[in-house]
């Protein structure tokens, strides 16, 4: 599979889709346009690639609707060079998003398979992030730390205290949150060591934020 004019123009689609949801910020908009997203799915589902829709990927994972990625991460309020830890790359799509963005990423999958999967694709297109690791997100990446943005892209039922140790003084954590079948997605502001401003952004559905890593 390659990107091709038919791709490019569907991907065009999505966009006015995602901006007449509420989707504005323009360097957002600038990388999803620029990723190629069907290279990220099984060959099966390309003609689909540009819907949105979320799609099975290996070891039972999924990839999330392209609207969630573009709310989790316009939540985030991505700036150049900004020191970003994503936890769960899966696929490897909303890291890519990140680097287009020109952020510098950090991101970790537990599952190995995808984290093989996501490591290819990312070289092959040219969006490599800083640091890709293969490890149980709920412990971050303490020798990397503090992050700018922490972005969670699993469902967690409980708050990842550690997560919130790696974040900056100012910084945002999106993460989806809830015991159940759906999840608050829910945006986090370090006050201080100690306090936190905490926003909610409604009902999503994630696959489940897991203990340790699977060979
Ligand atoms: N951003 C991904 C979404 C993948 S689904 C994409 O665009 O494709 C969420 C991913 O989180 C899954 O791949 C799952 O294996 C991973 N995950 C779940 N718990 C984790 C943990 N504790 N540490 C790291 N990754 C985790």
């Amino acid at each position: 599979m390659r990107d091709s004019f038919v791709h490019r123009g569907k991907r065009r689609h999505l966009l006015n889709y995602l901006m007449e949801k509420g989707i504005a910020d323009s360097r957002l908009l600038d990388a999803m346009n620029q990723v190629p997203r069907h290279l990220f799915l099984e060959s099966v589902f390309e003609d689909y690639a540009y819907e949105d829709r979320s799609f099975p990927i290996a070891a039972n994972q999924t990839i999330s609707h392209p609207s969630t990625v573009a709310e989790q991460t316009q939540l985030l309020q991505v700036k150049e060079q900004e020191k970003i830890l994503e936890i769960g790359t899966g696929s490897g799509y909303q890291t890519a998003v990140l680097v287009a963005m020109k952020a510098q990423v950090y991101t970790i999958e537990r599952q190995k398979e995808l984290f093989d999967f996501s490591n290819k694709i990312l070289k092959d297109i040219q969006l490599r992030p800083k640091f890709q690791s293969f490890g149980d997100g709920f412990a971050g990446l303490p020798t990397f730390a503090p992050f700018d943005k922490i972005l969670v892209t699993c469902g967690a039922a409980v708050l990842p205290i550690e997560l919130l140790k790696q974040l900056k003084q100012g910084g945002l954590m999106v993460i989806p949150l809830g015991k159940g079948d759906e999840q608050i997605l829910t945006r986090f502001r370090k006050l201080s060591d100690t306090s936190f401003e905490k926003e909610e952004f409604g009902l999503y559905k994630f696959v489940p934020m897991l203990n340790n890593t699977q060979k």
